[in-house]
């Protein structure tokens, strides 16, 4: 395929909060009434500006060797653009985009046609000394497409859009795909020849195949298809010193990896062009079911088991009691169908249970298998079977969750996720201990919280754990209020406790990629030694040392000993 003609940034979803600007849900009598007994009365938060009212810092003027190598076609100094390249997608980004107050943006955006221009722009900026921070699809929740500039005047948004390539080796069942890809794109393209990639991340309608590589991203199918990580069979990185480009083979017995260095680099070491991905033949069976299991210790028992044993569903999750409660209390069935639902998990002894869904895809037998194993697993495990409408209903919803962020944040809340992962063996250890952390915080300042938890991923070996917290925005101070409970957490400056519980992890802050002037040797090689970026998700289980810091917990004094051993 072609690239595509069109060559401008896009501009198609909301500037201050979450995609396609015609869906706003709203929030029901009963949602208003639970959060309003939950979490206290809300001020409203609206926008304080529009798109045109927000003022930006002045831009550096670019060098004209910059220009002349990318097309001056291909530069953007508009204020929208600089704008929509400004921030990524995490509540930090997004409340200060509602307050309209940035303190920096990118001093133009650069579109490459090509990879060709590409390399062309890395060169030059390399030369000139001008940081660059890759942007794919701009969703990123960790501050990735912060334009920090560091030691470095001038600074621009690489804009990857418009590198669509796509080229697929049916025999071999791979697929070249070119980094500007949003989701969808991928997987229309691969459509066409009867194939799926399997990569859904939440953010999957507007994250692109460069930045699910850059951040090894994991999707809400990955139990079934693999994280992105494992769909990776070769890449590309383009870099201030070079070209990395590794084998096209399934496997391979030398080391290390050069594309283990390139995939999750978070656009610190360089830029990734195009990812060779493994694809499979679309499924043409789809069957999504929820269960209630009768506490979130007998589900995850439940998946333990499962992911211990051939045959996992493509889709797992398990709610705990806070987040069934909860979603149910937000947006689940009303009227004659709540009470009817209700009164049947009354009848089945699980009310205040484990919202269980499970997902197939694949050929009739395949499925046919793996759902005969799994309702096995689920039935013995005492988990109550709830029907395939409510797991439709989760499906069709699966990536409804951020735009409900914003409305959340319109009333006046602040709405956060983290996500981390452990081994079995100290995974409920760690659900209670993290749950508990954010809820002292939130209690801390004033602001007590709805803390909702699910287990999002599952491997022998483990599993992770996404939490989702909703508490009252401290209005005129919302980014303190984030701030300082990072920062309780993180200097431990609060009472001791009899149990005492790791933090979520801090805001990592990766650096621009930069060339090689102004506090760099020149060589290309600095912009490795600057590679200070952490990616947000742990999914490999005993990855938790990521999460909870060793430092972090030597500075929790009360936090038994044995504890400490196994947390670092
Ligand atoms: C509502 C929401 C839901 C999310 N759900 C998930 C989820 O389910 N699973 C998950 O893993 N993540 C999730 N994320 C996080 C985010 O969407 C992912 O990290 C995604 O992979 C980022 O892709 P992107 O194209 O938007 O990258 P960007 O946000 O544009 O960039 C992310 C980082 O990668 C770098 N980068 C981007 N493209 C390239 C490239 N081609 N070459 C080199 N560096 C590059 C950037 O510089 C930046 O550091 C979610 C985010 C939001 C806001």
């Amino acid at each position: 395929m072609p690239y595509k003609g069109d060559m401008t940034p896009r501009r198609d979803a909301k500037w201050w909060g979450w995609g396609d600007t015609a869906i706003e849900p709203t929030l029901d009598d009963q949602a208003l009434a639970v959060l309003r007994e939950r979490i206290g009365e809300l001020e409203p938060w609206p926008l304080s500006r529009s798109l045109e009212e927000v003022e930006l810092p002045a831009a550096e003027p670019l060098p004209q060797t910059l220009i002349a190598a990318v097309g001056e076609e291909n530069v953007f100094r508009g204020d929208e653009d600089r704008l929509r390249h400004a921030t990524g997608r995490g509540y930090v980004d997004l409340a200060r985009l509602r307050n309209g107050a940035l303190t920096a943006a990118p001093d133009a955006v650069v579109v490459p046609t090509g990879a060709e221009a590409l390399r062309r722009a890395i060169e030059v900026c390399t030369a000139e000394g001008v940081a660059i921070v890759p942007f794919g699809g701009g969703t990123s929740v960790v501050g990735g497409v912060e334009p920090l500039r560091g030691p470095h005047e001038r600074l621009i948004s690489l804009d990857l859009g418009a590198l669509q390539e796509v080229e697929v080796d049916r025999r071999s069942l791979t697929a070249r795909l070119g980094a500007g890809l949003r989701g969808p794109e991928a997987e229309a393209a691969l459509a066409g020849e009867g194939l799926t990639l399997g990569h859904f991340p939440q953010s999957f309608e507007y994250a692109t195949i460069g930045g699910f590589a850059a951040t090894r991203s994991a999707g809400q199918a990955s139990s079934g298809y693999g994280r992105f990580d494992a769909l990776v069979s070769s890449v590309r990185l383009l870099t201030p010193a070079g070209e990395i480009s590794t084998l096209a083979t399934p496997h391979t017995a030398a080391g290390p990896s050069l594309r283990e260095l390139a995939i999750g680099s978070e656009g610190v070491l360089g830029v990734i062009p195009e990812v060779t991905v493994r694809v499979r033949p679309a499924p043409s069976v789809r069957r999504y079911e929820a269960w209630m299991a009768e506490s979130f210790e007998a589900g995850t028992e439940i998946v333990r088991g499962m992911a211990q044993a051939p045959g996992l569903p493509t889709v797992i999750r398990v709610s705990d009691e806070e987040e069934t409660e909860g979603t149910l209390a937000l947006s689940g069935p009303r009227g004659l169908g709540g009470r009817l639902f209700d009164g049947y998990l009354g009848v089945r002894g699980r009310r205040g249970g484990a919202l269980t869904i499970v997902g197939f895809e694949g050929e009739e037998e395949s499925v046919a298998r793996r759902r005969a194993l799994a309702v096995r697993a689920l039935r013995a495990g005492g988990a109550a079977y709830l029907g395939q409408a409510a797991g439709r209903s989760w499906e069709h919803g699966r990536y409804r969750g951020p735009y409900l962020r914003d409305t959340l944040m319109g009333r006046g809340a602040m709405v956060e996720t983290l996500e981390t992962s452990h081994t079995w063996s100290r995974f409920g250890e760690l659900h209670q201990a993290v749950a508990g952390a954010i809820r002292s915080s939130l209690d801390g300042q004033g602001t007590p919280g709805l803390v909702f938890c699910h287990l999002s991923h599952a491997y022998a070996d483990g599993a992770s754990l996404y939490f989702t917290f909703i508490s009252r925005a401290r209005r005129g101070a919302e980014l303190e209020q984030w701030a300082g409970g990072q920062a309780r957490r993180l200097r431990g400056d609060r009472r001791p406790r009899r149990h005492d519980h790791p933090p979520p992890r801090r805001r990592p802050r990766p650096r621009p990629l930069h060339g090689g002037r102004g506090g760099s040797d020149g060589t290309g090689a600095a912009s490795l030694r600057q590679g200070a970026a952490r990616p947000r998700r742990d999914h490999e289980p005993g990855q938790a040392r990521a999460v909870t810091g060793a430092a972090v917990i030597r500075e929790e004094a009360t936090t038994p000993p044995e504890r400490l051993r196994s947390f670092r």
